[in-house]
């Protein structure tokens, strides 16, 4: 037996060395502010240029004030998971009105979009299916995917063509087959072709998947997702989505048809082996639920800010990608340029993290800015000018 303490993790030391050397080293930053326009970030007031709070909703009025009336009426832990004795009239209460509000018939939560994913999908798929991935799915689904022992292929990026020749390929060969898309791609912002994806599926008899995580409360009447946006309320056969995101608090959500819950409230592990949402996150969800549903507002501003912002920036000469969303990343190719972006940044009162490989492909490292509602005209401007100034700075723009 040795005698002295052993270091055994020193070649992840070596990694992370190796890491920053070639700038993709994540340096995490602290935040002691509420989520807002605003931030207090390592001990520095600045704006915020990159967070998922697409409607100003993780500190709204309304729902902290749902949260702490909930807490006072039912404590703060679920106590258990949802098959035990985890689920509460606030989880139902929930599910019920993310249902109503998406035009689906039922919707059962999780205690995250990741959980939903890596619950729902190996739930569904079994060992003789295929399941056919868009290339560049959110790194949750290709979890949720390997937790399965179904046999795996892509087809090329948001391209009906490839599809149809993977489809093709594969018809018959296997018990069941499911396509599996992101809504919106988080990291470019574009959408996919889902209205193609479907008639594909509905002519091959495939199943489809869609994680709609950066589509709700973005995309469709007042913030109703993807299936409303392309107006295929029914043809989708399973949405997957958070509640981490425009909605504001945390949580996960799959929708879809009643057998579909019912089956997920047997089979999903993070419903019969994680505990349940807590008490004041399901109570703050129902309040945003309730804000979208009777109002557009937010989200008609997020979408006028993510116009004038892009048009902007797009005049000042930055490369914004092919996003069709508030998701604006502003390409800069080489990794520590992007960190030296970001830091520039955060030095001139702005903070938008470097975004780089494994998140984004090698070479492809940006800066991800986050439009949201909660910013005002004068943020915005505030913004383009830093922009602006650290990019004519660093030779990215002229
Ligand atoms: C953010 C994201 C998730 C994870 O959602 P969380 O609720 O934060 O766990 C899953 N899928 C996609 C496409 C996402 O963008």
């Amino acid at each position: 037996m040795a005698k002295h303490k052993q270091n055994k993790l020193a070649w992840l030391q070596e990694e992370l060395d190796d890491l920053r050397e070639v700038g993709r080293y994540t340096n995490i930053r602290t935040l002691d502010s509420p989520q807002g326009a605003w931030l207090v970030v390592d001990g520095k007031k600045v704006l915020n240029f990159c967070s998922n709070n697409y409607l100003g909703l993780a500190n709204h009025p309304r729902i902290v004030q749902a949260a702490k009336a909930a807490i006072d009426r039912y404590g703060v832990g679920p106590g258990a998971v949802r098959t035990i004795a985890g689920t509460m009239t606030l989880h139902e209460t929930l599910e019920r009105k993310l249902a109503e509000f998406k035009g689906a018939d039922a919707a059962i939560t999780f205690q995250s979009g990741f959980s939903a994913n890596i619950g729902a999908i190996p739930a569904l798929i079994g060992d003789n299916d295929l399941i056919i991935s868009d290339r560049l799915n959110h790194a949750s689904i290709i979890d949720g995917t390997r937790l399965t022992k179904a046999a795996r292929t892509i087809y090329e990026h948001a391209d009906p063509a490839s599809l149809r020749d993977v489809l093709e390929m594969n018809y018959g060969q296997y018990q069941r087959l499911f396509i599996i898309t992101d809504g919106v791609f988080s990291m470019d912002g574009d959408i996919a072709p889902l209205p193609q994806i479907v008639a594909l599926a509905e002519e091959f008899n495939a199943i489809t998947i869609v994680d709609d995580a950066h589509g709700e409360g973005v995309l469709g009447r007042g913030g109703r997702g993807i299936v409303d946006h392309f107006g295929l309320h029914g043809r989708v056969d399973v949405e997957i989505g958070t509640l981490s995101k425009a909605f504001g608090v945390v949580g996960g959500i799959v929708a879809g048809s009643q057998t579909l819950v019912d089956w997920l409230k047997q089979r999903g592990r993070p419903i019969l082996f994680s505990s349940a949402m807590t008490v004041p996150d399901v109570a703050a969800c129902i309040e945003a639920v309730d804000i979208l549903s009777e109002s557009s507002e937010l989200v008609d501003r997020l979408w006028e800010n993510a116009r004038t912002f892009k048009a902007e920036m797009q005049r000042l000469g930055f490369d914004i990608g092919h996003s069709q969303t508030p998701i604006t990343p502003v390409m800069l190719g080489e990794e520590r340029l992007a960190q030296q972006f970001s830091r520039r940044l955060y030095e001139e009162g702005v903070f938008g993290t470097a975004i780089t490989f494994p998140t984004v492909p090698r070479g492809m490292a940006r800066i991800r800015v986050m439009i949201s509602a909660a910013h005002s005209q004068e943020d915005l401007e505030v913004g383009l000018a830093t922009f602006r100034k650290v990019g004519q700075e660093l030779g990215v723009i002229d």
